[in-house]
């Protein structure tokens, strides 16, 4: 199939007085991982929703896989996965029995159940009920539910909301094994740092609008921030560290020193040559430096 997986164009959405998406527009290539990003309130879910077709658009376009979403499309349905919250289980069923009724609706081959528990990791949980389950574990057994009559594109709505870091980072192991497969993957968060790790390209929404889109890597180039590469305290002295070829401003304090420098590269070959490498540690600008850049505060989700 040819064409884009997701075309979204201009698409607005008020609620009573509040514009909760004022004009977002963007693109998604089939097989990419695209990732939604801003902080609470920032129309990340109204813009998933339209785009799924669970909601109608005030204004403006969407195309999945070609066709309109809206009005609720029978043809896109068993081409499309959206996670569901957690709150959508059926009762008392264990997470096999969850995923194979979810795989009725569909007439999906009994042995994909076992499929889809696997990917996620859940094999040995498959007779566990639901309401037994951790929250981590729920969470992949919703994406596992989205995913087993084998869609073309999912959607994710917050999938690592609530984790602890270690059941975020099981869980970025099974979003990368469903892009893997070939699966466009849409998902929204607030979590920079992850989407910086997962996503082929990122809009960063604020206020209802799409503030940047890219690559991570390109927003992050454009700022043209500085490099800072940090030495433990004592093993340069200040005046020694601002000697040093590339150095920008340099900060001593709380137990480091820290060198800014447009040429990070330059700066740690110096520190080899001086044997100064033991203990360095090089810190680029994130997606958190876009965010102030974009919009002159601080990130916070
Ligand atoms: P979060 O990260 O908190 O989920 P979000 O970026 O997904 O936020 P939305 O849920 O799209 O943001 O909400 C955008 C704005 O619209 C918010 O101010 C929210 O309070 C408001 N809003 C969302 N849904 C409704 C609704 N059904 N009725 C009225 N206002 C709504």
């Amino acid at each position: 199939m040819s064409g884009p997986a997701i075309e979204v164009d201009d698409l607005h959405k008020r609620y009573g007085d509040l514009q909760a998406v004022a004009g977002v527009s963007f693109t998604v290539e089939r097989g990419e991982f695209f990732g939604i990003l801003g902080p609470n309130g920032a129309g990340k879910t109204t813009t998933l929703e339209m785009v799924e077709g669970l909601r109608e658009p005030d204004s403006g376009s969407v195309r999945l896989l070609g066709e309109s979403p809206w009005p609720r499309n029978p043809r896109l349905l068993p081409r499309m996965g959206v996670q569901l919250q957690a709150s959508a289980f059926f009762e008392k069923l264990s997470a096999r029995e969850q995923l194979q009724t979810f795989g009725a609706l569909y007439g999906v081959p009994a042995r994909r159940v076992d499929e889809m528990l696997e990917l996620v990791g859940l094999s040995d949980k498959a007779s566990t009920r639901e309401d037994r389950l951790s929250g981590g574990q729920r969470q992949r057994l919703s994406i596992a539910c989205s995913l087993v009559h084998d869609p073309e594109l999912v959607f994710f709505d917050e999938p690592t909301a609530a984790l602890d870091p270690q059941a975020r980072r099981n869980l970025w192991d099974v979003l990368r094994e469903v892009q893997a497969r070939g699966t466009t993957v849409v998902y929204t968060t607030h979590y920079l740092d992850e989407a910086e790790i997962l996503c082929d390209r990122v809009a960063i929404m604020d206020a209802g609008t799409v503030l940047a889109l890219d690559t991570p890597a390109a927003l992050v180039r454009g700022l043209q921030a500085d490099t800072r590469v940090a030495l433990p305290a004592g093993l340069l002295s200040a005046s020694d560290a601002r000697a040093l070829p590339g150095v920008g401003r340099v900060q001593d304090g709380d137990g480091e020193l820290v060198m800014s420098t447009q040429e990070p590269a330059r700066l740690v070959q110096a520190l080899a040559e001086r044997d100064r490498l033991d203990g360095v540690s090089v810190r680029t600008a994130t997606l958190e430096d876009v965010f102030l850049h974009l919009t002159g505060r601080e990130y916070r989700a």
